[in-house]
């Protein structure tokens, strides 16, 4: 055989082989959906849908300024849930942590089992000054229009609070027990961090030795046309959220007169760093909670993307420049850098003596403050620059291999068939971090179905919610309380 046969010889059965792996791994692509079981529960949906526009009217707005709260407001709240909930009030044992934020005890036949928890919050964040006349409908008026319930908090989250209690009330009417304790959670101050209402609650179930098996708390939902190749909506459950850190680049010396400038000033020296850091970016790797998510959509995706997702071992740098390509995607493979704040200078003719930047960073799963701040330090390279660092790192990743989040996974799936329900990592913060200590399983899921506008909402003007996603949610409650006592390996 001449040398150049051979060679493509070689060439065609490399190709072959290539072709039949790739297609291969392609081909038996599992879905890792649960089939979705029969819902057949039956709500008593005017109750439902009166309380939640109730529940909106209550003005429990929380603000950075703690003194601004109007704590009565959130006493007559929380009266206001002993009426509308009176079984729920007459069967489970309810504790005030701090005076406002609630922690109701369902007992299950068997409190050997480790509890489960359901959380979600009842302040919400304040209208802002002369955005009110922009609503449709005033955002403390519950208005119930044309199937829908329009007002603060039908999104965030007091759709959470009043969706856990209407599921709970109405399977403790039918006589229903839980296998295993269920704690309901409803934090007052998560808008401003959660320190009175979740912390507290969970350092007094920690004095106890309480643990759960896992908590469930607001966060992702089910969204449309937001993962590329999938055509069914994808319900998103985060199973960490990223770390938000805080850091300063200072930079100080001589000022001077600006007629005479040296040919690097602080200003400029600050201005440097920032590019280098933009240009540079954090590196970006597809793991952890970002490749999850992927592992759970691939099956799902139509033909040529799922070609690409199966054989990522080949095309993980492809993926990756696919997800850089987007704000969005570009957060869940790296840590992101934002300088939001920068100080120099007072006059016109007068060179700065110090300049200042701040850049707000969000911190993948496994990124340390240290690691970041050595980062920055290296990319900048300039040893007159200090740099300080100070925030959270990322919040532990819960489990996607065991019950706890197939619970959950089967739960949604019930309720909304179509959806294909996947792990992801959260962004924003939320209150679950706190339970994080006390439980290795925390997860971040709001049971409704959005779009991108109804995103915009939640802490926006016109926020709202349809009658249908609403319902469901109380559904999804009820299903992940009945799931959840199928498992007894605890
Ligand atoms: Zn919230």
């Amino acid at each position: 055989m001449k040398k150049s046969r051979l060679f493509l010889v070689i060439i065609a059965s490399l190709l072959l082989v290539f072709t039949m792996v790739t297609m291969f791994n392609t081909l038996t692509l599992k879905s890792l959906q649960p089939t979705p079981k029969h819902f057949n529960g039956t709500l008593k949906e005017d109750h439902a849908i009166n309380t939640l526009s109730k529940a909106i009217q209550f003005k429990t707005i929380s603000y950075q300024d703690r003194s601004k709260m109007d704590l009565k407001e959130f006493d007559r709240f929380i009266s206001f849930l002993e009426q509308s909930f009176p079984v729920v009030h007459e069967e489970l044992e309810l504790e005030m942590v701090n005076g406002h934020a609630l922690v109701y005890k369902w007992k299950g036949s068997d409190s050997s089992r480790l509890p489960i928890g359901l959380t979600s919050h009842y302040d919400v964040v304040p209208v802002l000054e002369g955005t009110e006349k922009n609503w449709e409908h005033p955002p403390f008026s519950g208005t119930v229009k044309d199937g829908v319930i329009w007002g603060r908090g039908t999104l965030d989250d007091k759709i959470g609070v009043i969706g856990i209690l209407e599921a709970a009330e109405h399977l403790l009417k039918e006589g229903y027990q839980p296998g295993r304790d269920i704690y309901l959670m409803f934090g007052h101050d998560e808008e401003i961090g959660g320190d009175e209402g979740a912390a507290s609650i969970v350092n007094t179930l920690n004095e106890r030795g309480i643990k759960f098996d896992f908590v469930l708390d607001e966060g992702g939902a089910i969204v449309e046309n937001m993962v590329p190749g999938v055509d069914q909506p994808v319900g998103v459950v985060g199973i960490s959220e990223k770390g938000s850190a805080t850091a300063e680049l200072t930079i100080e010396g001589s000022g001077g007169h600006s007629s005479q400038p040296k040919s690097s000033t602080n200003i400029g020296r600050i201005s440097a760093a920032i590019a280098k850091l933009e240009k540079t970016q954090f590196p970006a790797d597809l793991q952890g909670p970002g490749e999850d998510l992927f592992e759970f959509v691939a099956p799902e995706m139509s033909f040529g993307m799922k070609y690409v997702f199966a054989n990522k071992f080949i095309f993980e740098p492809v993926i990756e420049k696919i997800l850089l390509g987007q704000p969005a995607s570009a957060a869940l493979i790296r840590t992101t850098i934002a300088p939001t704040i920068f100080h120099a200078g007072e006059q016109y003719n007068a060179l700065p003596e110090k300049a200042s930047v701040i850049i707000n960073l969000r911190l993948m799963p496994g990124d340390s403050l240290e690691e970041v701040k050595d980062y920055i330090e290296k990319t900048i390279d300039d040893n007159e620059i200090k740099v300080t660092i100070e925030g959270s790192e990322a919040s532990g990743v819960s489990s996607i291999d065991s019950w706890h989040f197939k619970t959950i996974q089967q739960s949604a799936r019930n309720v909304y068939d179509e959806a294909i329900i996947a792990p992801y990592l959260m962004f924003a913060g939320s209150d679950a971090k706190h339970y994080d200590s006390i439980s290795e399983n925390t997860y971040r899921f709001l049971p409704v179905q959005l779009t991108s506008e109804d995103l915009n909402r939640m802490h926006g003007t016109n926020e709202h919610i349809s009658i249908e996603n609403y319902l469901n949610a109380i559904s999804f409650y009820m299903e992940v309380i009945r799931e959840s006592n199928q498992y007894s390996e605890s």
